[in-house]
């Protein structure tokens, strides 16, 4: 009888449930990406990396209004989903 010897995923922790990096709460593993992030918080910190590394330089202002209305709604999710408002940066108001 062969003895399994690799485990599946590797990502570290089983179960498939971690905490955000960013804002702290539990969230499931996705297969995407390397980092420690839940899908918002992947997905508003590279929408933000994206921003600065001026990918909206030569845009129309609302071009970048738009990116920052969505940066926002992310991490308004991630919050709601029970991220710490603080480490997402978002002030009472923003909620
Ligand atoms: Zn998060």
């Amino acid at each position: 009888m062969a003895i399994q010897r690799f485990t599946k995923g590797g990502f570290g922790r089983q179960g498939g449930v971690f905490e955000c990096g960013l804002c702290g709460r539990s969230t499931r593993i996705t297969v995407e990406g390397q980092t420690h992030l839940c899908g918002q918080c992947d997905e508003w910190t590279m929408a933000e990396n994206a921003i600065n590394d001026g990918n909206y330089n030569g845009l129309p202002a609302e071009e970048l209004a738009k990116a920052e209305a969505s940066i926002l709604a992310l991490k308004r999710k991630a919050a709601k989903l029970g991220g710490d408002p603080a480490r997402l940066g978002l002030t009472a108001e923003a909620l």
